[in-house]
């Protein structure tokens, strides 16, 4: 009814005035990005770029990776570049005059590859194989990993093949100009996953940097755009003071955090052995839902302090699934982080848990 929504949006809008925790979205489509400023976003906390990578580009994509020379590659790259500056440049607009965090490609590799053992059955069946998928079996055995979750993801996979990160960096760079061209706002953010040591960032940023500039300087345009790093492994989240040297925020990637700082992999645990633990009481709850405080959030805290210590402006926010659960916001409020990022869907209870957090704290300050 007419009353019940003017009664939610007066609550939502008592919860803004009060919350100290920004709330941003994590969304990679135009569509989503404008769901989620209608729910309140205050920007775009985490756009994957994984997923663009798919549906028809997928064959790019192998191109890209499988490419035995510099020439295929460069070629399959200049084909994904106008596409991906479609797609900043979309996401862009529907988020004007607020940041949108733009998360370098990180995919399990396997994601993008055909699949090893059909493509091996489909070959052995065939009389004349070609010799196209005859090659792409070959790299792909090449490129076969064990353990693809912690395998060439991220910020390895960038730092692999040559072009890939300027590729995407330049797609920013220049959807950015085309926004201010238009008259736009827009407030591009890079960010870098899966960094395990400052020399991985500070190779990607300077590679980044070099594309910035290149693009600042064709187009005659000044490119002001922050570089920063997901903070999702424990070697990150230890030494993140000397990480905070080269980034301009750090992102909290709880899933990842949570996967390798218990040695639980995301994608199975939930359904394979979670279940019997539960009933054992091992956990109360899934440490990938509601952050985990006594592991994984004390390397959220430590993290945060060193990294503070170092650069006292860097922003600081978390982009995991636990940047939309009630009690992990108010952890997130507690240890100090500038905002929390969900999806679209969490946000109007994610500004009240934000809300009910600040007045928490004051509480507690107020009895002391
Ligand atoms: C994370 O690891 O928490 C994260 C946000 O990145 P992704 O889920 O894409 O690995
Ligand atoms: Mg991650």
């Amino acid at each position: 009814t007419d009353e019940l929504t003017a009664a939610v949006l007066d609550t939502l809008a008592h919860a803004d005035a009060v919350r100290r925790l920004q709330v941003r979205a994590n969304a990679d489509t135009p569509e989503d990005a404008v769901r989620a400023r209608a729910l309140g976003a205050q920007g775009i906390g985490l756009c994957r770029t994984e997923h663009m990578f798919l549906g028809e580009r997928r064959s790019l994509v192998e191109a890209m990776i499988l490419a035995r020379d510099d020439t295929a590659r460069e070629r399959a790259l200049a084909a994904l570049l106008p596409l991906q500056r479609e797609d900043f440049t979309g996401i862009l607009t529907a988020m004007d005059g607020l940041p949108v965090t733009i998360r370098l490609i990180d995919p399990p590799l396997h994601e993008f590859l055909p699949d090893r053992t059909e493509l091996a059955v489909r070959l052995a069946r065939t009389e004349h194989p070609d010799p196209h998928e005859r090659e792409l079996l070959d790299a792909v055995e090449r490129t076969h990993e064990q353990n693809p979750m912690l395998g060439l993801r991220g910020v390895r996979l960038g730092l692999a093949v040559p072009g890939l990160m300027a590729m995407q960096v330049r797609a920013v760079a220049e959807a950015v100009v085309a926004r201010l061209r238009d008259g736009g706002r827009p407030r591009a953010e890079i960010m870098i996953p899966l960094v395990g040591t400052v020399e991985e960032l500070r190779l990607a940023r300077a590679e980044a940097e070099r594309v910035l500039a290149e693009v600042a300087a064709e187009t005659g345009t000044a490119l002001d755009c922050p570089i920063g790093t997901m903070i999702e492994l424990p070697r990150a989240a230890l030494t993140a003071g000397r990480i905070a040297e080269a980034a301009d925020f750090f992102s909290f990637g709880t899933n990842d955090l949570t996967q390798t700082t218990w040695g639980l992999s995301r994608d199975d645990a939930e359904a394979s052995f979670f279940p019997l633990y539960l009933d054992k009481g091992v956990f109360d709850v899934s440490p990938f839902e509601t952050i985990d405080q006594e592991g994984v959030g004390k390397l959220v805290e430590l993290a945060v302090q060193a990294a503070r210590t170092v650069n006292p402006g860097l922003e600081t926010g978390v982009c995991g699934e636990h940047g939309g659960d009630p009690a992990s916001i108010h952890f997130f409020h507690r240890a100090g982080l500038d905002y929390v990022s969900c999806s679209p869907f969490r946000l109007p209870a994610a500004r009240l848990e934000a809300a009910r957090a600040t007045l928490e704290g004051t509480q507690t300050s107020d009895s002391r």
